[in-house]
């Protein structure tokens, strides 16, 4: 433009106009910069009224100011107009940020770890400073404060632990065609298993009717009195308004070898994210993974509704040794694979502990404890803590093998196998019962289960009514009552 002017002086009135008007825009386009500084900086202060209500319109309004970024970058611009978007783009990528770690913090909370969530939200750090800098994360926090202490001991729903249900299962069918086939096992399946469908519909049924997970270690604390001695005391579950807490519990979990081509899954393993799964082995030897038994259904239940689990629980799973645990032969040391399938298991109980598992002991030989006299109960309970116990990290549940309680006392336990099982580590007894029954004593807790198969739907259905009707969930594939 400047050679064009020399080249035609009498030119020199309109250039000067130009040079004029250039200068204006200059000076509208820094203008402008500032104001979209301002503008951004202002949404930043507002956004936490917004944030929870609309994150995805911020998110829009965000992507579409990193568009129009690009598209100025094209053009030719000053340093300092080059740092003013860099800024803007930080500022706006920050915002992106508080709106996930907010969102985050609330799928923490709907689990009920409302500690956790607001130490989230105070772990934030930004260039500009931490969490008290942003209105949108101090309104996140008094908010979840607010819901914390609006939780009710038990949900308001009961107003002792000892009432809650308890339900349990075995190993589901996952095959029917495999399971309920006419032979020898069919059924025992029948009578005391539940199926994959059936197991579904139930969570599903319990999670719209209010029902939340607990564990079995939720339900008592070990408190110490002042002369230094120790008692059971109910558990301090607080849920929201309306909640049930309540546990399952799974029985064996040995994928059995008399189930072997019956349709059951055959161990639990770890998938590539190292959470567990389970396997199932096809007719011609082929492994497939999947959904085929309690354990991966619940965490796929969970990670779908966080607020069906409270503070990560999932459910006990009561093991014999035998036949080893979880679908690994760890009885047999003189196996080719001793070593290997110890390893596995370990790993296996490791996650599935890190998951929200716990677990239990179902007896060594799944022997009925009353019957059995002091000195077998004796070689059975060391062999399970010689076998199982470092397996798992031990534990101090036992589970009734066929639910028959070691003494038929409804008081106080006081026999010499009680006597022994203490010693050898056990505080938590549970057997099986038609409906909620509990007792927290000083030393001890015992407490009983409801269970969940083709037998309690097929032939006592009336005992379940509180909780659904059998027949909603009741597997088309099952057969009719058949013993
Ligand atoms: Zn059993």
């Amino acid at each position: 433009m400047s050679r064009q002017n020399q080249k035609n002086p009498d030119k020199a009135k309109p250039a000067k106009l130009i040079r004029l008007i250039v200068l204006e825009i200059i000076i509208l386009l820094a203008l402008f910069g500032a104001y979209r500084l301002y503008v951004t900086t202002k949404a930043d202060e507002q956004q936490g009224t917004k944030e929870n209500n609309s994150p995805t319109k911020n998110e829009d309004v965000a992507e579409e100011e990193a568009e129009d970024s690009q598209e100025e970058v094209v053009e030719e611009l000053t340093p300092e107009e080059e740092a003013a978007i860099k800024e803007q783009e930080r500022l706006q990528q920050e915002i992106k940020e508080r709106q996930e770690l907010v969102l985050q913090a609330d799928r923490v909370a709907l689990g009920y770890d409302y500690d956790g969530a607001i130490e989230l939200i105070k772990g934030y750090q930004s260039a500009d400073g931490d969490y008290q800098v942003y209105p949108n994360l101090l309104e996140a926090i008094t908010r979840l404060e607010e819901e914390k202490a609006a939780l009710l001991p038990l949900g308001g729903s009961y107003d002792s632990v000892t009432l809650i249900n308890h339900i349990f299962f075995h190993s589901l069918v996952a095959d029917n065609s495999k399971a309920f086939d006419g032979d020898r096992d069919a059924r025992g399946y029948n009578m005391y298993m539940a199926t994959v469908p059936e197991f579904e519909k139930l969570l599903q049924k319990m999670y719209e009717d209010g029902y939340v997970l607990v564990n079995i270690s939720d339900l008592t604390k070990k408190v110490t009195m002042e002369d230094g001695s120790t008692e059971y005391q109910e558990g301090d579950i607080m849920l929201r308004e309306g909640k049930k807490p309540f546990v399952i519990s799974v029985d064996d979990v040995s994928y059995y070898e008399y189930m072997d081509q019956d349709g059951f899954a055959s161990r639990i393993v770890l998938d590539e994210e190292g959470k567990p799964t389970c396997e199932m082995l096809l007719e011609d030897g082929t492994a497939v993974t999947g959904m085929y038994d309690v354990v991966p259904i619940v965490d796929a239940f969970v990670k779908e509704h966080p607020d069906f689990s409270y503070q990560g629980a999932k459910g006990l799973l009561a093991l014999t040794g035998y036949e080893g645990i979880l679908g690994y032969r760890t009885n047999d040391e003189t196996s080719d694979t001793y070593e290997e399938d110890v390893e596995a298991a370990k790993k296996v109980a490791e996650a599935l502990k890190a998951d929200g598992w716990e677990f239990g002991s179902h007896s060594w030989g799944h022997k009925n404890l009353q019957e059995i006299d002091l000195d077998f109960l004796k070689r059975d309970t060391n062999r399970w803590l010689k076998e199982v116990a470092p397996l798992i990290g031990g534990s101090d549940v036992l589970v009734f093998p066929f639910g028959v309680d070691f003494e038929t006392t409804i008081g106080t336990y006081s026999g010499d196998k009680y006597h022994f099982l203490k010693e050898s580590g056990f505080n938590v007894f549970l057997g099986v019962y038609s409906k909620p029954w509990m007792h927290i004593k000083k030393d001890y807790v015992r407490m009983t289960r409801r269970p969940i198969d083709g037998q309690a739907m097929l032939e006592f259905p009336e005992r379940l009514l509180d909780l659904f009707s059998p027949e909603d969930i009741l597997d088309p594939e099952r057969p009719s009552r058949n013993w």
